[in-house]
């Protein structure tokens, strides 16, 4: 029965409004949010009283698409320059996650979870793909959330890219994991059913995940429109858009998730509106792709729900918001467009998404939510209220460092260090040796 007190700092609410609230204390009980109130109001004991005196409050951040596996390639320079997006992922990735051994897989986890607390991101919705090693990858990425204290939703990405033999461990990997996580329950994990995108599934395949996926009750993670190409393809092979053909499946829905939609069209847009689907914009990476950036003005006033990913450019969700924003007024040639609909993605809209995966409240400061709660280093320089709060959050609380990250009530970081039992330089270490041997098999 842990009781820890919050107080002297200023809380950020986040959901619609994002509050701004001062003198408020937080009492955090059990791994809950269980009061929020006057530092004086709150009565003791508690187990520990942390300070939060010129810093800000406010929920862990929730990344709404990751792959943790690409941790070893930072700084791989073997691959050869490509021309577009097709080439980025012959050239590179599905050359790269074919070589990614089981224990590739679980450091890759390992170190960016603990960069993740450093960002103050508690909630990852991860997409894993390694070809060569598929059977047991999501048990030991699992490990790796585990030990690491934060929350993970986890999925295989299946497709026909690899042989038959692939796809088939691909389905049942979902499966098995999806079925132990069910049964298990832990609050710092779930499953969602993993494919790639639709340009690398056939309809045999689609049909049989769509099965699994409807049988164990759970929605799909799957790449959507992220380059033009996967368009041209879907519509040359099968007459139909990726939106289409994947709703034509069964594949979209309240429960999935659809990454990028860069290429979207009308109907397209009125799909993932009328499914319910969540979309998870990630415009680092589709700048660094150079495959365009989704219209987010648009897929909100069509309804889209629409959130935010970092597709493993980072794992630092204000970074992704501040460049989400700058990425918009360039696509619309409007410094003044999407500050909202870039806000909702973060503060709204994935808040909603790791609530709706998890079944119990998560991503924002309110009594009954988890007790995802992180201390950032943050004296405003100009007044901080209700109606500032963004401005601060894209130009000052960005550049600002996370100083204690807590995740179900448990403290993983506190004043900067490390509270888990995982020693970094061994792991550095290790990550080092195996990314070495990694980029030898490149
Ligand atoms: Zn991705």
């Amino acid at each position: 029965m842990s009781r820890i007190l919050i107080q002297n700092g200023t809380l950020l609410t986040f959901g619609r409004p994002c509050r701004v609230l001062e003198g408020m204390a937080l009492l955090l009980r059990d791994g809950h949010i269980a009061r929020i109130a006057p530092a004086g109001a709150i009565p003791g004991p508690f187990d520990r009283v942390l300070d939060a005196k010129g810093k800000v409050v406010m929920p862990g951040f929730v990344n709404a698409h990751m792959h943790f596996y690409s941790t070893l390639v930072r700084g791989l320079g073997k691959a050869a320059p490509s021309r577009d997006f097709q080439e980025v992922l012959t050239n590179l990735w599905w050359r790269l996650d074919r070589q990614l051994t089981l224990d590739d897989v679980e450091v890759c986890a390992q170190v960016i979870l603990l960069d993740a607390i450093r960002k103050g991101t508690t909630t990852l919705v991860d997409h894993h793909a390694s070809p060569g090693a598929v059977s047991g990858s999501l048990d030991r990425i699992a490990k790796a959330v585990k030990a690491s204290g934060l929350r993970a939703c986890l999925c295989y990405e299946v497709s026909d890219r690899d042989g038959a033999t692939v796809t088939d461990r691909g389905l049942e990997e979902n499966a098995a994991f999806a079925r132990a996580c069910a049964e298990a329950r832990d609050p710092q994990l779930r499953a969602l059913f993993g494919l790639h995108a639709a340009f690398t599934l056939s309809d045999a395949t689609l049909e049989r995940a769509t099965r699994l996926g409807h049988d164990l009750g759970i929605g799909f993670h799957v790449h959507v429109a992220e380059a033009a190409s996967d368009v041209a393809m879907n519509l040359e092979k099968h007459g139909q858009t990726p939106v289409t053909r994947l709703a034509a499946h069964g594949i979209l829905g309240k429960g999935s998730i659809a990454a990028h939609a860069v290429h979207v069209d009308e109907a397209d847009m009125e799909t993932l509106a009328r499914t319910e689907t969540f979309v998870a914009h990630n415009p680092q990476s589709n700048l660094n792709n150079a495959v365009g950036i989704a219209n987010m003005p648009e897929l909100v006033r069509h309804g889209v729900r629409v959130g935010l990913g970092t597709d493993a450019m980072t794992v630092n969700m204000l970074e992704e918001l501040r460049v989400g924003l700058w990425a918009q007024h360039l696509r619309q040639d409007d410094p003044s467009c999407g500050f909202m609909e870039l806000a909702d993605t973060l503060f709204l809209r994935n808040p909603e998404l790791a609530t709706q995966l998890w079944g119990f409240p998560l991503g924002t400061l309110e009594e009954g939510t988890a007790a995802d709660v992180i201390l950032v280093d943050y004296d405003p320089p100009t007044p901080l209220d209700d109606s500032t709060a963004l401005g601060h959050l894209v130009f000052g609380i960005s550049q600002a460092t996370v100083d204690t990250t807590i995740c179900g009530g448990r403290i993983l970081m506190e004043s900067k260090r490390l509270q888990i039992d995982i020693d970094e330089v061994a792991l550095a270490t290790r990550s080092r040796e195996l990314a070495r041997k990694l980029w030898e098999r490149f």
